[in-house]
């Protein structure tokens, strides 16, 4: 048995499990080449960096960064960076595994990768993040590059965040590529070579893919009612984009707690009060339930878009809302997902419902090469073809396979990975 490291944990390593045991299901379906599914069941590299920063006090901490990179097969690896105590290794390599199927599905030229730093960002000032976000790019050195490997926003970490990395990045590498390498992260602020549109893309996407479904089932989606989980960068945005829509949000939980208000919260008033308060709780226009209750909501429409494993075997038979739009990645376990099938209940996988993130990343990423600016119309305009393209295909795919709509999503994403693998062979 190989020796266990202390990075990993019981969760991480269970997570990994689950994505290698969807995985495995769809390359069974697809009847995907034995050597293929060998190469994609591990990561290329696993890089573990361990750097000391100088607190605000004086004192030295050591900090552990990760950065997985799954496959490169379509383009340089892809994917966001996480902040959180809880990144591990299993974690990362989950994560990074997932984002090779997305970025294939949505049909942008990336690979799949995603890192993180296990630590609290809320527990640090400014100036301390900023010195462990460059010393973390520092020491990942050559490991990222604009057509190598390219960073991104994820949980707890932001766009300053992702322009202290490019800021790094290019006063470390020499004077005549500085101007053509800040593509080397995507999610930056507008000023500094951001794309208009990205903030709001993860969330805008999950809401373009909910009003596709809509579409496929001939049903109105004005009127209906919603609950998000986590009202962090996607959640937010996805409900006021689903607002835009008309449907009215009634149930929302983070890791503060959870609320409802049967006539609808508000979110451009509830942004202000998460934005003052760290989270949900203590919102006035709304009452205050159990995160149970959350999870059994009388909604149409469930949005799981905080963490993973979320809708559990144990929440997935009180399941109320019939479809459940996935915004976060891995928010349904195994179990959970047959739970909800065998109900009826339609599932908007986290590779299709969270892709607009990426995808508004790949438009950033172009706009960079070309010195280009879009407009936001024009960034939404393309995010909808793109992910109305991939539903599609999957929909398509659903109904020859008569699978789940998972197991369709990730036969699109390993046929287009397939066939490059046959044209390019496996070198050497
Ligand atoms: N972190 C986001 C995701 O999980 C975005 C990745 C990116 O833009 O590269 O899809």
């Amino acid at each position: 048995m190989p020796t266990r490291r202390s990075q990993d944990t019981d969760a991480g390593d269970a997570l990994f499990e689950t994505a290698v045991e969807q995985f495995d299901a769809a390359a069974d379906l697809i009847g995907l080449d034995d050597k293929i599914r060998t190469i994609l069941r591990s990561p290329k590299n696993e890089i573990i960096v361990s750097f000391p920063v100088e607190m605000d006090d004086g004192t030295l901490r050591m900090f552990r960064g990760y950065r997985v990179q799954h496959s490169d097969i379509l383009g340089p690896f892809k994917g966001g960076l996480r902040f959180s105590p809880d990144v591990d290794l299993g974690e990362v390599k989950a994560l990074a595994m997932w984002m090779t199927w997305k970025t294939s599905l949505a049909n942008v030229p990336f690979g799949g990768a995603k890192g993180g730093i296990a630590f609290n960002p809320r527990e640090h000032s400014d100036g301390e993040l900023q010195r462990i976000v460059r010393r973390f790019t520092h020491a990942l050195g050559s490991n990222i590059g604009p057509e190598h490997d390219i960073p991104a926003p994820d949980i707890g970490s932001n766009a300053q965040a992702m322009v202290w990395m490019m800021d790094t990045y290019l006063n470390a590498g020499g004077m005549g590529d500085r101007q053509n390498t800040r593509r080397v992260v995507t999610g930056k602020t507008i000023e500094t070579g951001g794309s208009v549109g990205r903030d709001k893309a993860t969330g805008q996407g999950a809401a373009f893919v909910l009003a596709h479904h809509f579409e496929q089932i001939n049903r109105d989606l004005r009127g209906t009612t919603a609950a998000i989980q986590g009202f962090g960068n996607v959640g937010e945005h996805c409900a006021r984009a689903m607002a835009r829509m008309g449907v009215t949000m009634t149930h929302v939980a983070d890791h503060t707690g959870a609320i409802m208000n049967g006539h609808g919260i508000d979110p451009e008033r509830l942004w202000e009060h998460t934005s003052r308060h760290g989270g949900v709780a203590g919102f006035g226009d709304a009452d205050e339930i159990d995160v149970e209750e959350f999870f059994s909501a009388d909604v149409d429409i469930l949005v799981p878009a905080a963490i993973e494993n979320q809708i559990t075997e144990e929440r997935a038979p009180n399941v109320k809302a019939s479809v459940v739009v996935e915004g976060a990645n891995g928010p349904t376990s195994v179990r959970g997902e047959e739970i909800l099938i065998d109900r009826g209940i339609e599932i908007l996988p986290d590779v299709l419902a969270n892709a607009g993130g990426v995808t508004v990343s790949y438009f950033e990423w172009l706009q960079n090469k070309m010195s280009a600016r879009w407009r936001l119309a024009q960034v939404d305009d393309e995010l909808r073809r793109y992910l109305w393209e991939a539903a599609d295909q999957i929909e398509e795919e659903k109904k020859r396979l008569a699978c789940s709509r998972r197991e369709a999503a990730y036969a699109v994403a390993l046929n287009r990975i397939g066939t490059v693998f046959a044209q390019r062979g496996i070198w050497p």
